[in-house]
C-alpha cells in the first residue's frame, strides 16, 4: 500500500463569493503500515486533506496516487478504494442506528455482498480489536457510553478490512481517561493488525506520544513533516501555527513516564 499526493489544491466553492483554498499545493508519500499524525488548528486543512485519501473528494488540480495508480483515471473504481481507506468521522457514533451494536457492525460488511456468516465472523474480529467487551456486543448503541460507542463506530469501519484507517479526531468530546483509552486502542490496532493508520488532531498532546510521524497543516499547507522529535525543534512554526509548545508536551509525558498524574488540561494555545 501506498498513497502519493502531488501538489494537491482544493478550492471550496471555487468562482463563488464564498470561494476558500483549503488545500495549497500538498504533497506527500504514505508507506505501508505508517502510523502518522496529522495536527493542525481548526480550519487548517486536516478534515479537507483526508477526505481527498478515499476520493471524497476530488482535488481542484493535482494528482492522487494509490499503489501508483492515478484514482482520477476515468476506469479507477473509486468505491473499492473508499472502502480499502476506511474513514472514521468525527463523532462516528451518530451514525449508529441498528438496535443492537453487532448488527451494526455487520452492517457493512453485509453491503458489500458478504455472506451472513462472514459478515459475521468480521463482526467478531471488528469488535475484538476496538477492545468493546462481549458483553456490550448485544446490546442497543444507546446504552453504551461515549467510549463504547466510539469502539462500536471503529470496529464498524474495521469490519470493512480496509488497508488504510483515518481516524478524524477520535478522542472529540471524550474525558481525558476515555481519550487515552481510545488512543491506547488505536496504538495496539496499529501493532496487531499491522494497518496503515492516520490519526487527525487538534492537539499535539493526543498524538505525539503514539505516532511515529506527525504532519503539521497550516492554512492548508504542509508546515511541518517527520518524526515528532524532528518537529518538535521547530517551536517557533508550531507556535504561529497556534499549536502547544513542545515543551510542555515533553514534560507531560515525561510526568506520565514517572507514573506521575497529569491532570493539566492542555491543548493549543489559540483556540478558533
Ligand atoms: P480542519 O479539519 O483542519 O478544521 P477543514 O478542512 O475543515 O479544516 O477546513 C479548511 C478550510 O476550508 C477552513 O477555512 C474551512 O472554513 C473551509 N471549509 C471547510 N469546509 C468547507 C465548505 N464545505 N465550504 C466552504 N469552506 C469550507
Amino acid at each position: 500500500m501506498s498513497i502519493i499526493l502531488d501538489k494537491v489544491n482544493y478550492v471550496y466553492s471555487e468562482e463563488t463569493a464564498y470561494e476558500k483554498q483549503a488545500l495549497n499545493q500538498v504533497s506527500l508519500k504514505i508507506e505501508d503500515g505508517e502510523f502518522i499524525g496529522i495536527i493542525g488548528h481548526t480550519g487548517s486543512g486536516k478534515s479537507t486533506l483526508i477526505q481527498h485519501l478515499n476520493g471524497l473528494l476530488k482535488a481542484t488540480s493535482g494528482g492522487i496516487y494509490y499503489n501508483g495508480r492515478d484514482i482520477y483515471e476515468e476506469d479507477y473504481d473509486r468505491k473499492e478504494l473508499r472502502s480499502k481507506v476506511g474513514l472514521v468521522f468525527q463523532y462516528p457514533e451518530h451514525q449508529l442506528f441498528e438496535t443492537t451494536v453487532f448488527a451494526d457492525v455487520c452492517f457493512g460488511p453485509k453491503n458489500l455482498g458478504l455472506s451472513r456468516k462472514e459478515a459475521e465472523l468480521r463482526a467478531f474480529s471488528a469488535l475484538k480489536s476496538a477492545g468493546l467487551p462481549e458483553e456490550y456486543w448485544y446490546r442497543s448503541p444507546f446504552e453504551l457510553s461515549g467510549g463504547q460507542k466510539r469502539r462500536a463506530a471503529i470496529a464498524g469501519v474495521l469490519a470493512m478490512k480496509p488497508e488504510v484507517l483515518i481516524l478524524d479526531e477520535p478522542t472529540a468530546g471524550l474525558d481525558p481517561w476515555g481519550r487515552e483509552e481510545i488512543l491506547n486502542q488505536i496504538a495496539s490496532m496499529h501493532q496487531e493488525l499491522n494497518m496503515t493508520i492516520l490519526l487527525v488532531s487538534h492537539s499535539m498532546e493526543d498524538v505525539a506520544e503514539y505516532v511515529k510521524r506527525i504532519i503539521v497543516m497550516n492554512q492548508g499547507s504542509i508546515l511541518l513533516d517527520g518524526a515528532p522529535k524532528e518537529v518538535f525543534l521547530h517551536q517557533q512554526k508550531l507556535e504561529a501555527a497556534g499549536l502547544l509548545v513542545p515543551q510542555v508536551t515533553y514534560l507531560m509525558q515525561e510526568l506520565k513516564g514517572r507514573g506521575i498524574p497529569v491532570s493539566v488540561e492542555v491543548t493549543t494555545l489559540k483556540e478558533a
